[in-house]
């Protein structure tokens, strides 16, 4: 008999998160939604993507009592031994923009040549639910940081990141061809994958459909 979890919370606050993540969960028919607006933020002090993903996922399936999911996400430079890795959002500083991000990782990167400027977005994804272990999920999109950026949609390091095999940044995508190549839609498939080998297939069981059916 499956449980009654067909409604996850999402640890986030930004809406964009939510359709996409609700895109995945769909498959096996359970709707994902944003925590409220008041929930309390979590402090992600952990020193690995997963650590902070779980640690927030598993604080607000607690405070809710419901079945809730979170990422965390960055860049690994490999001239810069991983850097900024779980620092991504704040590299330049505590509440730094995208800007300023991207002006301090380019001016760490001054001096290397292009053959030597290799990086990658990792995403994880932990899924906490009530009494049963916390799931985690990762994906990784392999790249290099340009010397000038490029191209206008996306956020963050987007403009400097180049798939050297398309020749184009990720500012240079469209949202959907980002969200179907990205990192996080990579720890997503595999969440669902994981999901499905538990047994959730997509058909609503008796259990899952709620009362008054
Ligand atoms: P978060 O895990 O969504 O909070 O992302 C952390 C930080 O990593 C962001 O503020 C960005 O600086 C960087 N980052 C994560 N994913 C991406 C991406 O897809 N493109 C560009 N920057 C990203």
């Amino acid at each position: 008999m499956g449980q009654i979890q067909t409604k996850l919370l999402l640890a986030t606050k930004n809406q964009g998160k939510v359709k996409e993540f609700q895109h995945f969960f769909a498959e096996l028919g359970w709707h994902v939604e944003a925590v409220p607006q008041d929930a309390p933020d979590v402090v992600e002090d952990k020193d690995t993507f997963a650590g902070n993903a779980i640690k927030k996922a598993e604080e607000i399936a607690k405070a809710y009592h419901m079945p809730a999911l979170a990422d965390d996400s960055g860049l690994e430079v490999d001239a810069l031994q991983g850097r900024p890795g779980v620092y991504s959002a704040r590299f330049a500083g505590e509440h730094a923009t995208d800007e300023q991000n991207n002006a301090k990782l380019l001016q760490e990167l001054t001096g290397i040549g292009d053959d030597s400027r290799a990086a990658r977005f990792v995403s994880a994804i932990a899924l906490s639910r009530p009494g049963q272990e916390t799931l985690v999920s990762f994906g990784t999109l392999e790249g290099a940081v340009l010397h000038t950026g490029r191209g206008t949609q996306g956020f963050g390091y987007d403009p400097l990141f180049v798939l050297p095999e398309r020749g184009k940044t990720l500012a240079e995508l469209s949202l959907e061809e980002k969200n179907s190549i990205s990192h996080r839609a990579k720890a997503l498939r595999g969440m669902i994958e994981m999901l499905k080998m538990e047994g959730h297939d997509g058909a609503v069981s008796e259990s899952e459909q709620g009362p008054g059916e």
